[in-house]
């Protein structure tokens, strides 16, 4: 998805993935978290870096099942595995 809630000493906006990688990139910003603004739960940060080979966007945790039912969920660049994300000899952060 293009478009998360970020939360960030206590203010709730809305992001583009486009805008939070170019403010904090692939570490993130500190002290901020993440959520869908469908669903309301956790999304992670995916192609954040500059290198990488596709457009930056946020993802549900696979493994949370609250997501599973969220029209957001895999939807549009969302569908994209973690692997294919990633660029090639950038660390990760499991
Ligand atoms: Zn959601």
């Amino acid at each position: 998805m293009d478009i998360a809630i970020l939360h960030e000493g206590g203010r709730k906006v809305r992001i583009t993935a486009k805008e939070y990688s170019s403010r904090f990139g692939a570490r993130g910003g500190r002290s901020t978290w993440l959520t869908c603004p469908e669903c309301g739960q956790p999304v992670v940060t995916r192609a954040m870096t500059k290198h990488s080979m596709i457009s930056p966007y946020f993802k549900h945790e696979n493994d949370n099942p609250v997501a599973w039912g969220c029209p957001n969920y895999r939807a549009g660049s969302e569908s994209y595995t973690w692997a294919e994300s990633l660029p090639l000899g950038e660390p990760v952060d499991l």
